[in-house]
């Protein structure tokens, strides 16, 4: 399976939490509980792009993009 690419608009994170909570495996949170990885873009192995989707899905700011 091919790799996507997931980034993350740092300006848009309002730090509600919910992606790191359905991508336990993809993102964690910082020490004021934003995204650690806002600002960031990265490759996403296949086993992990169930977790990315949800995390697009639960993030109530589009801040989260998934994409090949
Ligand atoms: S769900 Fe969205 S707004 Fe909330 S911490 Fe994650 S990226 Fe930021």
């Amino acid at each position: 399976m091919s790799e996507m690419t997931m980034s993350i608009t740092r300006d848009k994170c309002m730090g509600h939490g919910r992606c790191y909570s359905v991508a336990p495996d993809l993102l964690s949170d910082d020490e004021e509980g934003f995204v650690a990885q806002a600002g960031q873009e990265f490759e996403v192995d296949g086993e992990l792009i169930g977790q990315a989707e949800a995390a697009v899905g639960a993030c109530p700011e589009q801040a989260i993009h998934f994409a090949r």
